[in-house]
Formats: C-alpha cells, sequence, structure tokens
C-alpha cells in the first residue's frame, strides 16, 4: 500500500506481475522491488487505469508498462474492459477467480464516476459484466479485499440505482432546479460531501439525457 492508499499487487512468479504501482516514492518502489526479487523479478507492470494515484511508479520499475484495452491475456491474467470510473478503466481476473478491480468497486466508499461520455451506463455495464464473472475475490485498488463479490457489486448496482429512482422521483414532482434535485436525491449525504454528490448527479442527468428520461428546462 503507498502512502496515498493506492493498493499494489504482485501477481504470479518467475516472474511476477506488478499491478498499479501507484507511487513513485523511491522508498515504496524498493519495496516493490524487494517483494518482487522473491518472486523471481518483474516481467510485466499492468495498470487498471491511467490515473496518477495507481500508474506514477510504473515506469521505474525496468519492466514493460501495459495498460491493456480489453479482451486479451497477460501473464495468466484476463483483461475485462470495464470503464465508468475512467474511460481507459479495465480488471484483470485470475484463473482462480481473483478480480484485480482497480477503482471499479472499492474496499471502503464509492467509487467516483465522473460525467462525460455516458461514463454512468458505461459504469452500470462495467458492474454487469463482472457480475457475470465467476469471481471468489475482488482486490480492489483502495481498501481491504472484498470476499464476497457478489453482495458488493449488487450494492454497488442497487446504490446507483437508488439515485436514479430518487433522482427521476423529484423530476416527475416537477423539479427542474439542480440544487433541489441534489438536495433531493442526495439527502442523507454530509454536507461537505456535496460537491462530489453534484458531479455524480451530473453523470446521472447525463445517462437520463442519453435514455431520453430527462426532461427538458433544468436550470441551476
Ligand atoms: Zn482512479
Amino acid at each position: 500500500m503507498t502512502l496515498e492508499g493506492t493498493n499494489t499487487y504482485l501477481f504470479g512468479a518467475d516472474p511476477c506481475v506488478v499491478i498499479d504501482p501507484g507511487s513513485d516514492v523511491p522508498k515504496f518502489l524498493d519495496s516493490i522491488r524487494a517483494a518482487a526479487a522473491e518472486r523471481g523479478g518483474i516481467g510485466l507492470v499492468l495498470l487498471t487505469h491511467s490515473h496518477g494515484d495507481h500508474s506514477k511508479g510504473a515506469e521505474h520499475l525496468g519492466a514493460e508498462v501495459v495498460l491493456p484495452a480489453g479482451g486479451e491475456t497477460h501473464a495468466g491474467l484476463r483483461v475485462i474492459a470495464t470503464p465508468g470510473h475512467a474511460a481507459d478503466h479495465v480488471s484483470f481476473l485470475s484463473a482462480e477467480g481473483v478480480c484485480f478491480a482497480g477503482d471499479l468497486v472499492l474496499g471502503l466508499g464509492s467509487t467516483i464516476v465522473p460525467p462525460g461520455g455516458g461514463s454512468l451506463a458505461a459504469y452500470m455495464n462495467s458492474l454487469a459484466l463482472l457480475q457475470a464473472e465467476e469471481i471468489d475475490l475482488i482486490a480492489p485498488g483502495h481498501g481491504p479485499w472484498i470476499t464476497d463479490p457478489e453482495a458488493k457489486l449488487a450494492e454497488y448496482v442497487e446504490h446507483r440505482e437508488m439515485r436514479e429512482r430518487k433522482l427521476l422521483s423529484a423530476l416527475d414532482n416537477g423539479e427542474r432546479s439542480r440544487a433541489a434535485l441534489l438536495a433531493d436525491a442526495w439527502s442523507d449525504i454530509p454536507l461537505e460531501l456535496l460537491p462530489m454528490a453534484a458531479m455524480a448527479m451530473e453523470a446521472h442527468l447525463e445517462k437520463l439525457e442519453d435514455e431520453g428520461r430527462l426532461p427538458g428546462g433544468l436550470t441551476e
């Protein structure tokens, strides 16, 4: 784990794969090298997405760095394209049923899905893709291991669907002001999280618009 709290994983041996070396702090890189040396060195560095907190250390490890597109297999890890949190986000699935899920699902808290390019629809689709796989353990980019993937994925889907239901019901009631919609659909969150919620709401509004379910006349 880095100081910033991103999980780095070593997978396999002779040589091993390093997943998401998120820090370029020399001491941290040294600890990766030492752990990898016990596994026959580093054969490949894989990234779940291009965000700096997952990729910063990658170029310093002296191995090829790959951020795959999805559909291929690298060193025994099947790559599944899972966009939403980031457009280039992928997850890695081992034959033993371990899923390295980056920021798609977190061990703690909720994943940010910023608006733009149909991100939320893509995100929901990505969750469904993982739900269709046999996964015994999710190794997330942040927080502890997720030992009940089925329940966690269902919780993530339900959470976004709950927001959408609340948003739709406020819209159905004739509400058109963004501030009021936010206060309605995100009434349960602490004040300091409102800016994050406003961003999440934009992703929801974008999804509804793309699906032809957003009425016109929205105001600030
Ligand atoms: Zn990220």
